[in-house]
């Protein structure tokens, strides 16, 4: 069969079928609808003005490696004005994390975009090697998500930047909407489609490959050559996604819409507003200034527990019981230091009005040092 011209340009020979659409393009085409589509994104949702400092969450895989790339190529080609900055956190996981931000190094040298790295260690006292060899390969999972977003969050504010953009993909987000069907999480479901959260006190987040198909950013960065780096987490994997992911698959291979069908029909949900109303008010964590729905964070909850030898004090009820009964906190126990608002972001850091709380154990009391790193 001879091969076919591209459908857009018309002139150059087809060497890619596109798998959102089954469409057969040139590489460049694809480049440029690919990156058209990510700026339809951005633009309708109206995800950036000019003059706003955004932080690229990148690990050094893939889809953060190429949201990096696409990010500065439409910042200088439609002038958003914006300052890049890429900003990874290092959980401290020899043999996977260490050689990814290699991978993210690289990428500040090629795309010039400054770089900051923050790591556990640095900010809880504890590598997820260590907290692995405390808790076992059970519950590690959760230690790794609460620390990372509240570790991502205190990464921008050391930025100073505006708001977090993140590699979460068509697939990610289809497979969200697929858990939460399946476990009946109806608060998560309604909020699980949107391309953005913010809160009155977090920093904005946002997703602008929401609408791209995974298949297209490992197209994208294989036909671009980025260096990227492909190792799942050694730690256990989240297997009730890897169902929702293989039940996806199943369905993308059958019918390649499928994927932005089911984001489709997860935006078109109506979230009940007596359901919307379980979600808990945000207050700010008494120890370490962090938004909360309790009077102590989950990180700090969590933190506790392995400074105590309880490690499943944040997980457990009977972990928590467990951990009241041993009673308070000892003075010399690490905790996290003071967490403040980007200046940019409200002109009061966060705490300005819980000043008056008792003081805090450990370093956290210094304020002044609010992102100084633990006593060894
Ligand atoms: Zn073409
Ligand atoms: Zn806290």
């Amino acid at each position: 069969m001879a091969p076919r011209n591209c459908a857009l340009c018309k002139n150059a020979k087809a060497i890619i079928k596109r798998p959102k659409t089954g469409q057969q393009t040139c590489k460049e085409c694809f480049f440029l609808v690919f990156e058209t589509e990510v700026h339809n994104t951005i633009t309708s949702a109206r995800l950036f003005k000019p003059g706003d400092r955004v932080a690229i969450g990148a690990s050094g895989g893939k889809d953060s490696t190429v949201l990096a790339y696409v990010m500065k190529v439409l910042n200088e080609r439609y002038n958003y004005g914006l300052d890049l900055f890429l900003l990874s956190i290092d959980e401290g996981i020899t043999g996977y994390r260490d050689d990814s931000l290699e991978t993210v190094k690289q990428n500040q040298r090629d795309y010039g975009i400054p770089l900051k790295i923050l790591s556990y260690d640095e900010l809880y006292g504890w590598t997820m090697d260590a907290v692995v060899s405390q808790v076992g390969r059970k519950n590690n999972c959760t230690f790794c998500g609460v620390f990372r977003r509240q570790a991502l969050d205190r990464g921008a504010a050391m930025l100073n930047v505006d708001h977090i953009v993140t590699g979460h993909n068509a697939d990610d987000i289809a497979e969200t909407v697929l858990m939460n069907i399946m476990r009946g999480d109806i608060a998560r479901l309604g909020r699980c489609t949107s391309i953005c959260t913010q809160g009155e006190d977090t920093i904005k987040r946002s997703k602008p490959f929401k609408y791209a198909y995974e298949k297209e950013i490992v197209m994208y960065a294989y036909f671009k050559s980025l260096l990227y780096f492909s190792t799942e987490c050694i730690y256990s994997p989240d297997a009730y996604r890897g169902h929702a992911r293989a039940f996806l698959k199943d369905l993308e291979a059958a019918r390649p819409s499928a994927v932005i069908d089911i984001i489709h029909s997860g935006e078109a949900f109506q979230v009940r507003e007596e359901v919307k109303a379980t979600q808990k008010a945000q207050q700010t964590c008494t120890r370490c200034g962090y938004m909360s729905s309790n009077v102590l964070c989950k990180a700090c909850t969590l933190l506790e527990g392995l400074e105590r030898g309880i490690a499943d004090a944040g997980i457990s009820d009977r972990g928590r019981r467990k951990l009241e009964a041993a009673g308070p906190s000892p003075d010399d126990m690490r905790t996290i230091p003071l967490f403040f608002m980007p200046s940019s972001v409200s002109t009061t850091p966060s705490l300005a009005a819980s000043s008056s709380q008792p003081s805090l154990p450990g370093d956290a009391s210094n304020s002044a040092g609010a992102f100084a790193s633990h006593p060894p």
